[in-house]
């Protein structure tokens, strides 16, 4: 996989303090000798139980993320590290985590992983499970949505890693189920995602409640805001790491789609059939559930993800998804947060991202693990200012018209100049942050 590597041994507050950007740039405190040539894991000092079992899965090469950040973790470091969605990140602290934690008591966990959403956490506890499983560790998540039965009968055998979202453990603890005075490791993860979705007081008082001495990892997409806080107050002496996916045009295309408002499910239903396995954005769950419906009618089969459906509900859709006996995911922002399905063609903007940073959340959804994804974003007329403004901060070039994977189609009347563009992409994961369109926001 391309990808573009910025990095360096960064605590002041918050500063983007990439040194230079290159591929596969080490960070200054980084041993290059070992990370920069580091072909498979056990150049990262994983130990060979642990290479074996990847092995076993299909992967041998670490991706940037995994090679800058295991050696901190396995080293005790905190580590900030900024990356993106797809960018192998759950594997990058979860490898590390397993190889490292002390065993846990009944309701006392030695290590902690806190997520977003109840998606992102069955994930993480999966992937963390595997490596856990060597070490005879023992993983649970909790989130809210379910009963509390089987997570307080897991607590009470005992657990050493807890995926967590941060409602529910916070229910937990104050139910007196769970206490966090031996947690020595923790990581949050999708930081800003936490942020955004409020959850940011409640990250902190969890974390005033684990160990004083204890390691504090930190993911985000983005390192900077309320993040930069977690980061100033939680963490010590930080190595920052950024990630950044390469700007490989063959592996994600961006294209804005102009369509008059009566035709967009036409147009997404279109796109769906000729791109494959799709994730389709939209702004509410009641639009979630309406789309859906209108997929299905125009012939394309469809599953609903958001916040007002049941647990049960939300795996059915996603297994449905991801055994392909769907073609189309349906979701809103909050609900599709942090998820990965494997081999994800398109991701269509139905209705616009708030803002930038969204823009790169959802897109994320595609073009994971060095795959190529395309992202449509449908423009209706009395959007196209927006549309400019999200080009304009991604620093995507104005690409117009069409469908995928054909070419364009139409030209957008303001720019004649510009003509039919293929879709590029400027790294948008180091431009345009700004959320100056958050009113936009609904629930999800
Ligand atoms: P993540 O960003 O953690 O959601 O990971 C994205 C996808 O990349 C997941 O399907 C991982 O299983 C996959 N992945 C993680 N690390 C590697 C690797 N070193 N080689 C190949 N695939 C990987």
């Amino acid at each position: 996989m391309l990808a573009r590597v910025a990095s360096g041994r960064k605590y002041v507050l918050g500063l983007p303090v990439a040194t230079e950007v290159k591929d596969f740039q080490m960070s200054e405190h980084s041993k290059p000798s070992v990370r920069t040539h580091a072909r498979g894991f056990a150049d990262l000092n994983v130990p060979p139980a642990f290479v074996e079992v990847l092995r076993r899965s299909g992967i041998s090469k670490p991706m940037p993320v995994q090679a800058l950040a295991i050696p901190d973790v396995l080293a005790g470091v905190d580590v900030s590290c900024c990356a993106p969605t797809g960018s192998g990140k759950t594997l990058a602290f979860s490898l590390p985590m397993a190889v490292t934690l002390a065993r846990g008591r009944a309701r006392r966990p030695s290590g902690l992983v806190l997520a977003p959403t109840r998606e992102l956490a069955t994930q993480i506890a999966d992937q963390l499970g595997v490596f856990a499983n060597i070490r005879g560790l023992r993983v649970h998540a909790v989130f809210g949505g379910v009963g509390y039965g089987p997570q307080l009968n897991a607590l009470q055998r005992g657990v050493d890693v807890l995926v967590a979202c941060p409602g529910r453990l916070e229910d937990l603890i104050e139910r007196g189920d769970v206490f966090l005075d031996d947690v020595s490791i923790v990581v949050v993860d999708e930081a800003d995602r936490l942020a955004d979705m409020g959850f940011l007081p409640a990250v902190r008082r969890i974390l005033d409640r684990t160990r004083e001495d204890r390691q504090t990892l930190l993911f985000s997409a983005t390192l900077d805001g309320d993040v930069r806080v977690l980061v100033s107050r939680y963490q010590r002496h930080p190595t920052r790491h950024d990630v950044n996916i390469d700007d490989d045009p063959m592996r994600m295309t961006h294209k804005f789609h102009y369509v008059e408002h009566d035709a967009r499910v036409a147009s997404c239903a279109q796109i769906v059939s000729e791109a494959g396995a799709t994730i389709v954005f939209v702004r509410t769950r009641h639009g979630a559930d309406r789309l859906d419906r209108q997929l299905a009618k125009s012939g394309v089969e469809a599953a609903a993800l958001h916040g007002d459906r049941s647990q049960g509900q939300r795996e059915r859709a996603l297994r449905a998804f991801r055994s392909g006996s769907v073609r189309a995911l349906v979701a809103t922002d909050v609900a599709a947060r942090g998820i990965h399905v494997d081999d994800v063609a398109c991701v269509i903007h139905f209705d616009l991202p708030a803002d930038a940073k969204d823009y790169i959340h959802r897109s994320g959804r595609t073009a994971r693990a060095g795959a190529a994804g395309a992202v449509v974003s449908l423009v209706t007329p009395g959007q196209h200012g927006t549309a400019r403004q999200l080009q304009v901060e991604l620093g995507l070039s104005l690409v117009l018209g069409g469908s995928v994977p054909s070419e364009v189609s139409k030209t957008h009347p303001a720019d004649p100049a510009r003509g039919p563009v293929r879709a590029s992409r400027s790294n948008p994961h180091r431009r345009g942050r700004s959320g100056s369109r958050a009113a936009n926001r609904t629930r999800s």
